[in-house]
């Protein structure tokens, strides 16, 4: 490849804004390039100001500043933006909240270009309320800003939508053959009707005229496609050398399931198991003897008993000799497994020494611990993210378990990782990836699924009530509470550790007590609360001493006291689908009947009532990860950045095409096993380099 023509040179661009972006990561104009927009506005033409109707669909208009003033009200801190915007065909009022610095954008008689729609203000006006903007100035080149479909991009080093746009054009202009790489082999774009690499980002950056503004926004353009399919088969040409490597290399000890320890195994075991527990115990038992260490992703909907299974596979590394590390997300469920688990060892009689591991241990405990890991006495170690700093270091670590991987970085679980020499991982989560996403994000691992949940589950009630059922909810906690049974009460922190909020949380914990049930014993537990204080709290719900537990967001994963059959979740329209979806898990855990309730406040009525019918409605995670997807996106759901992926940015294509996905996929594992994948890995540029090494479990 050429040298990668220098940012500053580029038309448009200049030394400042070159540095700018240099400063963000972006070094050269093919760099630039793979900044992708968001989404496009159509400007072949633009809509009239005489034809807006109010609720109608986003369009763009090109208008001119009649008038405009700042209104600063009577509320500190708050003003209001009102400009005069006309066409030809009239005019209409435009507003943004708390923007003054618009002041000098709206100069009378600028040219802008705004996008939005028209809705009714409370004086019954007709108004475009906080629309996108753009001013053109007179010198703006017809033809990159306007007169087409535009780029719309993400603000990016200081450099706002337009200032991308155009040094974007001024890139895609003097793009020569040779400037950008082509990634995938020509032989493959051949085969899947892809375009070049350079053809594919100009023609996404700057679409063509006849292209249909639907495809554009699904992703669906031939272009898009041909980046859709650069990006999967590139992530996936690193999953397939990496999972080469890891095939390659052996495991440090081989180990053995004789018949002596599956009876050891069965005396630990409360219940039966289900079938797909068993199914999974094989898969993992069949990985555990093979030659290469396991990498496995168990994916079971909350409450289908993967943390058993966790110990199954734990105590098979432990009887052949090596240690087991078992990570969770929260102090509250690495005490919980600890708990739950020395009781499972004692009643069977098992001799394990465990070691618990947690940030706030006091500093005795921890000494002893560490030692214990170090020089390998504990045999089981139970903890946090505490288990992969610095000082922590395992004898002979041979199986590492993440429970509710979700909840951790891909960095923090390497770290782990990496404190054995190539050791089994075992990865768990609630959240029910779709396929082609598991694919993506963990394909080099193997994917074992729970879908079954232990017999005898009562299914949940889930109601939505608002403030004037309140009393009738306290009501139905009462009589729950004098069946013997228990409850949460979730309150919503924007922050685990904002004061505020935190206020808020106790003050209702003291309401509740004194006000509402001055009979009863109520408990209160959050993040910001001591460790040991935050193990008492929670033994004592789970041994049943307290009756009413307020709770933050901290029970949300994991947490397994099945006495308890009533959640009411406060402000439930601030919270996630999934996330709800994970609070109600933590009801109908035994075979009592359970219920959620769902609190709304007044406000929050209208537009969450949507979502919160979907949790009325069903209690398949998969349908609410699936509704959730629709509604926050793939980020937001899965955790995707913890993987590196928010740059994936055909995330969305990934989950509508699987056929793309697939023959991308295909292509990469031929590759690979031709010897070819770190080959062509190497030949990337740093930026792809980047993007590549994160989705790596160590
Ligand atoms: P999760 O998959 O959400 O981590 P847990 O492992 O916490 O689920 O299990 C949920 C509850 O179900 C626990 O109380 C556990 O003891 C119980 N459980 C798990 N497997 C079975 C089974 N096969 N039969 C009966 N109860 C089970
Ligand atoms: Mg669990």
């Amino acid at each position: 490849m050429s040298e990668p023509a220098a940012l500053r040179f580029v038309k448009g661009i200049g030394p400042k804004r070159a540095a700018a972006l240099e400063a963000v990561g972006i070094a050269s104009a093919a760099g630039l390039l793979e900044v992708l927009p968001f989404r496009w506005e159509d400007r072949r033409a633009f809509a009239r100001v005489a034809d807006l109707v109010p609720g109608g669909p986003d369009t763009t208009l090109d208008l001119r500043v009649a008038s405009a003033r700042l209104i600063r009200t009577r509320q500190r801190g708050f003003s209001i933006f009102q400009a005069t915007l006309e066409d030809a065909s009239g005019a209409i009022k435009a507003v943004w909240y708390n923007q003054p610095y618009l002041e000098r954008v709206f100069t009378k008689g600028a040219r802008v270009v705004v996008f939005g729609h028209a809705e009714i203000d409370r004086r019954g006006e007709i108004v475009l309320a906080n629309p996108d903007y753009e001013r053109l100035d007179a010198d703006d080149a017809a033809g990159v800003h306007t007169g087409r479909i535009v780029p719309v991009y993400r603000k990016l080093g200081g450099l706002t939508s337009k200032a991308l746009r155009a040094a974007m054009h001024g890139v895609v202009e003097g793009l020569g053959p040779a400037d950008v790489l082509d990634p995938v082999p020509a032989e493959v774009r051949l085969r899947h009707g892809l375009l070049s690499h350079a053809d594919a980002l100009a023609g996404t950056h700057f679409p063509p005229g006849e292209v249909s503004m639907t495809d554009l926004a699904e992703r669906r353009t031939p272009p898009q496609r041909t980046l859709a399919f650069t990006e999967i088969f590139l992530v996936q040409l690193a999953l397939a050398a990496r999972r080469d490597a890891a095939v390659k290399a052996p495991r440090a000890a081989h180990y053995e399931i004789p018949e002596a320890l599956r009876e050891k195994l069965a005396k630990v075991l409360p219940f039966k198991l289900t079938g797909a527990q068993k199914r999974v115990l094989r898969e993992i038992g069949d990985d555990l003897r093979s030659p290469h260490p396991m990498s496995r992703l168990l994916q079971g909907d909350v409450g289908s008993g993967k943390t058993i299974v966790a110990l199954m596979a734990l105590l098979v590394a432990i009887d052949n000799g090596h240690q087991g590390a078992l990570m969770a997300p929260t102090e509250i469920l690495a005490d919980q497994h600890a708990r739950n688990i020395l009781a499972l060892l004692q009643r069977s009689g098992l001799p394990v020494k465990v070691a618990v591991l947690t940030g706030s241990q006091k500093a005795a405990a921890r000494r002893r611990a560490l030692a214990d890991i170090a020089n390998g006495h504990a045999q089981l170690v139970i903890g946090t993210h505490a288990l992969f700093e610095a000082g922590v270091t395992f004898k002979r670590l041979g199986l590492v378990v993440v429970d509710e991987q979700h909840r951790f970085g891909v960095m923090q679980r390497a770290a782990l990782v990496s404190k054995g020499s190539r050791p089994d991982v075992l990865v768990m989560t609630a959240t029910p990836i779709p396929r082609s996403l598991a694919l993506t994000l963990y394909g080099d691992l193997d994917l074992s699924v729970l879908d079954e949940l232990p017999p005898g589950r009562t299914p949940i009630t889930t109601v939505v009530r608002t403030e004037k059922d309140r009393a009738r909810v306290y009501t139905g906690l009462r009589q729950e509470i004098a069946r013997g049974r228990q409850a949460y009460v979730v309150v919503p922190l924007v922050e685990e550790t904002a004061r505020t909020d935190l206020k808020a949380a106790t003050a209702f914990a003291s309401f509740l007590k004194k006000e509402v049930m001055p009979d009863l014993v109520v408990g209160l537990l959050h993040g910001r609360m001591k460790g040991d204080e935050k193990d008492r709290v929670m033994s004592a719900f789970a041994r049943g001493a307290i009756q009413v537990l307020v709770a933050t967001t901290v029970v949300e994963v994991g947490v397994d006291v099945p006495n308890a059959s009533v959640m009411i979740v406060e402000h439930a329209e601030r919270f996630g689908l999934f996330q709800l979806h994970q609070l109600r898990g933590r009801v109908g855990r035994g075979s009592a009947k359970s219920y959620c309730v769902l609190m709304v406040g007044e406000d929050g009525r209208g537009a969450a009532s949507e979502r919160l019918r979907t949790m009325e409605a069903t209690s398949d995670g998969f349908k609410i990860a699936e509704k959730d997807l629709e509604l926050r996106g793939p980020g937001a759901v899965f955790g995707t950045q913890q993987h590196g992926l928010s740059d994936l940015q055909f995330l969305a294509v990934i989950l509508r095409d699987p056929a793309l996905l697939d023959a991308a996929r295909a292509e990469a594992q031929r590759l690979a096993s031709e010897g070819r994948a770190e080959g062509l890995l190497a030949e990337l540029t740093g930026g792809w380099r980047q993007r590549l090494e994160l989705p790596a479990l160590g």
